[in-house]
């Protein structure tokens, strides 16, 4: 087995633990006689999987009782026309737009309603987060929307947006479980799960329970109703069972690693290692400015194409996996999520000065 140090934006790195305790399971999970994979979402064995699962993220990200903690399908896109479908009574929403994926999401809001754009980042390649303290906030606006980390470009919004008591939602996808938040600041918080918590093809939506009612935009599809997965403790339909498998192995773990506390002071040292090193380095550079840099995703550049290029394929060779940057945005990025091992930083930045000797 030859394991490399996965720096992935998503699907990403997990922890080797839960990859190993998922394959010891696999033939026969806790003497069922099957596969996760192959088990009734209806069964007994299924439903405290599940009941768990939501259990131990309540218990890690402390959510009130007052929200709904919701297992959906469609990716953390389908929640861009989720979100106005369910909360747009006034048709009305304010988003900040700090990188593509806000875009994206205020883009598709557009179909349902007025959706201003009433801050934005795009002059500076969204390389910064604005100041967001006295935003002109729309008077009847439903909700004021924010991307909380921007994993494509690396900026992290530092403190929440002052939305002047209109309801906040953020899509948390690329920074998901790296530190503790206070839910109750949010209306909603929601994110992909294949960034920082497990595979593919989940979202966790974190829902205030006054929201989740039948009072959405006409002619919005039954599964796109926030009550009608609540209603069925997000059972409606077969969900992604084995995603939540896996993600419950990794809120255990999580809780193991001494909780959210625990991965934020672990977060800062791996992020720290290497911004320390690009601030000092005379060939690779940050990319963002520094009051706004992610602790989750790293962009960098040399300042010639040529040279990236070079670099990420003998960073390839040498075990380090998927440091180009999106291709939308160029350079390098690391991604290094709550699962990548400080080890992992360590010997990157090891790398990149032996690579800068050479080529300098
Ligand atoms: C990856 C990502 C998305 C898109 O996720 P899908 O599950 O592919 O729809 C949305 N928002 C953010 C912040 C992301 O990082």
């Amino acid at each position: 087995m030859n394991r490399v140090y996965n720096f992935s934006a998503g699907p990403a790195v997990l922890p080797e633990e839960v990859l190993l305790e998922a394959q010891a399971e696999m033939m026969d999970y806790n003497g069922t006689g099957m596969s996760v994979m192959e088990m009734s979402h209806r069964s007994k064995a299924f439903d405290q999987i599940i009941q768990e699962a939501e259990q131990d993220l309540r218990d890690l990200m402390k959510i009130p009782d007052n929200y709904k903690v919701l297992f959906l399908q469609g990716g953390a896109s389908l929640q861009f026309a989720m979100i106005p479908m369910n909360l747009m009574k006034n048709k009305v929403a304010d988003y900040i737009v700090t990188g593509q994926w806000a875009k994206k999401a205020w883009q598709e809001a557009q179909k349902y309603g007025t959706a201003n754009k009433i801050a934005s980042s795009e002059d500076k390649t969204f390389s910064y987060i604005p100041d967001c303290s006295d935003l002109p906030i729309s008077e009847n606006a439903d909700y004021v929307y924010i991307c909380e980390n921007n994993t494509i470009y690396g900026t992290k919004f530092k403190t929440l947006p002052n939305t002047k008591g209109k309801d906040l939602v953020a899509d948390v996808s690329s920074c998901f479980l790296s530190e503790p938040i206070d839910v109750s600041k949010y209306a909603i918080v929601y994110g992909g799960v294949q960034k920082n918590i497990g595979p593919a093809g989940m979202v966790i939506a974190i829902v205030r329970d006054d929201l989740i009612t039948d009072d959405v935009l006409p002619q919005t599809p039954t599964m796109m109703k926030y009550k009608t997965h609540a209603d069925a403790d997000s059972l409606y339909n077969t969900p992604n069972c084995y995603c939540i498998y896996i993600c419950g192995k990794v809120f255990k773990w999580l809780k193991k690693q001494g909780g959210l506390e625990g991965m934020k002071e672990h977060n800062e040292k791996k992020a720290k290692i290497l911004y320390d090193f690009l601030d000092e380095s005379k060939m690779f550079k940050g990319t963002v400015e520094k009051e706004s840099r992610s602790l989750m995703n790293v962009t960098f550049v040399t300042g010639d194409t040529d040279l990236d290029a070079k670099f990420v394929k003998e960073a390839k060779e040498s075990g380090f996996d998927n440091l180009k940057g999106h291709r939308t945005a160029g350079g390098m990025r690391a991604s290094i999520y709550n699962a990548m091992p400080i080890d992992g930083v360590k010997a990157l930045v090891e790398f990149m000065r032996k690579f800068e000797k050479e080529n300098i």
